[in-house]
């Protein structure tokens, strides 16, 4: 690597820094990843990549071209992502009308299907819902198996990997970042990314530009493998659900999660993975369920619940956001792009309603 290549740090080793590593590396930046370890949020995660979800019109626009990221990036290497589609049908009479007449007017891909066509899609879900909608471009990830090829791809590119070493303050020269401090040692760099999920609040904190973020914990169960019985990731009123390659399936313990503005969890985890397990039971009757693991995870969710994505001042980047599985390819081209080129008419117009001033 030459010498005149912009060096960077990215705090963070969750799916949003791997992705933002690889695609500094590829970019001609010098990387190094430093990474406390511990709880991810990328190692919990349900892994549905989507745009049905979304708060508003730009959103909608920022997690498509979230999609449309992985795709790219999936053509460059092999990562675990299943481009499996998903059949929602949590909402029913004319909100179910609404959500599918919305989602077409935005232009995305999505189709009715009838009863009939959803058993022939989904022949082991006892009760088939009279209609659903069928979002044919949607794709689950193996989050933690995609942030290590990410992270190892870039490492193979020259990037570095700093583990276990928790960032505790930065260096500053005048108004610009300069580098950071861990407890065994000074780094410094000409760029510094703030990736760390929940950790970005403490984070910014330091750096002396608070950015306030909720608490979002969250319950996921993994259930014992059991015989291939789901073809898509299923969104309905008992919850959402998917298989994972290993024949287990996941499912949060809160029913439509993606929107979950809970600050407590329950507290019987024994009682909630039992809830967990008939809701399942309901759905797939012929199969004797046991739960493997419970896990609790917390949610990187930023105070007004939108991603945060930007120049926080000199020298200092910030990407930190709930549907990091969504977006984290999309943010790490972004972030690319704007931390060695500068902002462009596309990073401009996606990322405004983004920006960490607003907070
Ligand atoms: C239960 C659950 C379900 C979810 N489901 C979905 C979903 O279906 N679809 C979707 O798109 N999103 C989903 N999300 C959200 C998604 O998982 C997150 O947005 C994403 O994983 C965030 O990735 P990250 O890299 O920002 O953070 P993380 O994965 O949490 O990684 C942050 C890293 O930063 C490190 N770090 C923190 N502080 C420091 C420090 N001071 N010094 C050094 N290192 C530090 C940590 O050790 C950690 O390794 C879900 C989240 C949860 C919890």
């Amino acid at each position: 690597m030459p010498s005149s290549s912009p060096s960077v740090i990215v705090i963070g080793a969750g799916i949003i820094g791997a992705a933002a590593a690889l695609a500094l590396q590829s970019a001609g930046a010098q990387v190094r990843v430093v990474d406390a370890g511990g709880e991810t949020a990328t190692d919990a995660s349900f892994g549905w990549i989507n745009a049905s979800f979304h708060h508003d019109a730009a959103h909608y626009r920022l997690r498509a071209e979230g999609i449309a990221a992985w795709r790219r990036l999936s053509a460059q290497m092999s990562l675990p992502l299943t481009w499996q589609g998903t059949l929602c049908w949590e909402e029913t009479g004319a909100a179910f009308d609404a959500q599918r007449e919305a989602l077409q007017a935005l232009g995305y891909a999505v189709q009715e299907v009838d009863r009939t066509e959803f058993s022939r899609l989904e022949p082991h879900i006892a009760t088939p819902p009279a209609r659903a909608l069928h979002f044919t471009t949607e794709a689950a990830a193996d989050s933690p198996h995609v942030a290590r090829s990410l992270l190892a791809e870039a490492v193979k590119r020259g990037a570095q990997h700093l583990r276990g070493f928790r960032v505790e303050g930065f260096e500053q020269s005048a108004d610009r970042i300069t580098g950071l401090r861990t407890p065994v040692g000074t780094l410094h760099a000409d760029h510094v990314l703030i990736a760390a999920g929940t950790g970005s609040e403490a984070l910014m904190q330091m750096a002396g530009t608070p950015m306030p973020m909720l608490h979002r914990p969250a319950l996921v169960v993994r259930t014992r493998p059991v015989r291939p019985v789901l073809a898509h990731i299923l969104v309905s009123e008992f919850g959402e659900l998917r298989q994972l390659a290993d024949g287990s399936l996941l499912m949060p313990a809160a029913v439509n999660h993606q929107a979950d503005a809970s600050e407590n969890v329950p507290d019987d985890p024994q009682a909630t993975a039992a809830q967990v397990l008939t809701r399942l039971s309901s759905l797939l009757p012929d199969l004797a369920l046991d739960w493997a693991e419970l896990t609790l995870a917390h949610r990187p969710v930023p105070q007004d619940g939108l991603p945060v994505i930007g120049a926080v001042r000199e020298g200092l980047y910030v990407a930190t956001m709930h549907s990091g599985i969504t977006l984290a390819a999309v943010a790490g081209e972004m972030v690319a792009q704007e931390m060695l080129r500068g902002v462009s008419n596309t990073t401009a117009a996606l990322l405004e309603p983004y920006r960490p001033a607003r907070l």
